[in-house]
């Protein structure tokens, strides 16, 4: 018997380790300990798992309270005891209605011994392409896959491969985004923090396929525990062969880094992360040169974000075809979320593209806490838009969620219920992309400070008429003359919210008349 404890920093927050230091006290009949990361499940932690051969018995909100109990099962088997914590068939279907691909060792294996990854199939892929694939033969399957960035920006990931693979040049670094900065979004920190030896051998083979010798994660600092997993991982691939010189038997050889960034929205762009990398401020360059041609020390890079090599094993394992067979006509595969706010189930949700938002919110989420009316999501954080009630059948691809205003993102999902002020949600959403500038270009700096003020203003009661039509003027402006994505997009929430929720601005304007 194995008794497995979710441990992602959202099992830890519920209080995981308690359960397993009060495990640990008891005679457990021989059973093995172990944790794994996290299991999805947010709303349950903290999550025990308890395995019999192919059997697995699921305690969820498990107290340190509960350990003598599950030590008695432990040890005879009988259920009576633990009843009360076995996972609902309901709560199941949180999981067993996802498709995971990037998530699908998350919560299953032990993140911290590269064992039970290389038990899980770990480095088949990594292995397969060093020893049977060329570069050029790595990049057209994930040109079929259709992989696209997951990142937010959804652009073709076997482009960006082939264009850093063609720049001439004898150093190439291979760069993982994991400054995963929005608000309401954990999938990366998930991902590293449950399975970081998939990150670890995503980006290999991206190294490989462009021709890379340095691999580097940006990862945020506020991000202890993954950080802490990626370097275990790390000094374990090394000690296996896995990182280093002439990985397995190839004459491939990458070195491999982390560098913990400060906290900066801003360098979720990929030249403002080059720069914080360089040890300069955050602030994005002008392109061209793109960073394929001119990147990290001016040299070839390519940056993807943690899911899109989270996809990448599964793929070559797998060929392009089978990814490419999930999804719709311009979105492949799948994509994770984390689904938060007034949904009765919250955590992590992967899915196959070509899925509604009512299957997340409604299907896989559970619909509303205290059964209220669903009123809107936001996607995409801060850059992203609301979408409303009425739209709730919108498909999960790129296109359609463009055409709604909002746009996929990086996966925060944001679930609000008829109580929410859709004005004071894009005041939120505004306050921090205005302190979150970098203050390179006036319109970014400034406008997005006197539409905070403005919002300010409307949400106090103060507001006058011609605010709304000076609120989208100023939108249009700040989105033309940004330099940068973060400037470009800051005005979608106040954007969607007024196209969507006019009246309530006029609520708002009108409630001091
Ligand atoms: Fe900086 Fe904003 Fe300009 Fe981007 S748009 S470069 S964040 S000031």
């Amino acid at each position: 018997m194995r008794i497995v404890i979710g441990e992602g920093s959202c099992g830890i927050a519920a209080g995981a380790e308690k359960v397993r230091q009060a495990l640990l006290n008891y005679d457990l009949g021989g059973a093995e300990v172990s944790i794994t990361g996290c299991i999805g499940m947010c709303y349950l932690e903290p999550i025990v798992d308890i395995y019999e051969g192919e059997k697995l018995t699921r305690l969820v909100k498990v107290s340190p309270d509960d350990a003598e109990n599950i030590a008695d099962y432990a040890k005879t088997g009988d259920t009576s005891k633990i009843e009360k914590l076995i996972v609902s068939d309901e709560d199941s279907e949180f999981l067993t209605k996802q498709t995971r691909i990037a998530l699908r060792r998350c919560g299953i294996i032990n993140p911290d011994e590269i064992s039970a990854f290389l038990e899980a199939d770990g480095y088949t892929a990594l292995k397969k392409c060093l020893t049977e694939l060329s570069p050029e033969e790595v990049i057209d399957i994930i040109k079929t896959s259709g992989l696209a960035g997951r990142g937010g920006a959804g652009f073709p990931t076997w482009f960006k491969w082939n264009a850093a693979r063609q720049s001439e040049g004898d150093v190439k670094y291979l760069i993982c985004n994991a400054d995963e900065g929005d608000p309401g979004a954990f999938m990366d920190r998930a991902v590293i923090e449950s399975d970081p030896h998939t990150l670890i051998e995503g980006m290999l083979i991206g190294a490989y396929a462009i021709g890379a010798q340095h691999a580097v994660v940006y990862v945020r600092a506020e991000y202890p525990l993954a950080i802490k997993r990626l370097n275990r991982a790390i000094e374990q691939a090394k000690e296996k062969g896995i990182i280093g010189e002439n990985i397995f038997g190839s004459d491939f050889s990458c070195d491999f880094t982390i560098k913990a960034g400060a906290g900066a929205f801003v360098c979720g762009e990929e030249t403002a992360l080059i720069e914080s990398l360089e040890g300069h401020r955050g602030m994005p360059r002008l392109k061209p040169p793109f960073p394929a041609a001119a990147g990290y020390w001016l040299k070839p890079s390519n940056i993807n974000n943690v899911e899109t090599f989270a996809n990448v094993s599964w793929i070559i394992n797998n060929g392009g075809e089978a990814f490419a067979a999930m999804g719709t006509e311009n979105s492949k595969g799948t994509k994770v979320f984390a689904v938060t706010g007034k949904v009765k189930r919250s955590g992590l949700v992967e899915i196959p593209m070509g899925k509604t938002l009512r299957d997340v919110i409604f299907d896989i989420g559970g619909g509303m806490k205290g059964d209220k009316a669903f009123k809107a999501v936001q996607m995409g954080g801060p850059s992203g838009g609301c979408i409303p009630a009425e739209l709730i059948d919108t498909v999960i691809d790129y296109k359609a969620l463009g055409a709604t205003g909002a746009i996929m993102g990086s996966g925060g999902m944001v679930v609000m219920d008829e109580s929410t002020c859709m004005v004071g949600m894009a005041k939120f959403f505004l306050d921090f992309t205005a302190k979150e500038s970098c203050g390179k270009c006036i319109h970014c700096r400034i406008g997005t400070k006197r539409m905070l003020e403005m919002l300010e203003r409307i949400t106090k009661g103060e507001g006058k008429d011609g605010d709304i039509e000076l609120l989208e003027e100023l939108c249009h402006s700040i989105k033309d003359g940004a330099l940068c994505g973060l400037g470009q997009t800051a005005p979608n929430p106040v954007l969607t919210t007024i196209k969507y929720f006019r009246n309530e601005y006029e609520a708002h304007i009108n409630e001091k008349k």
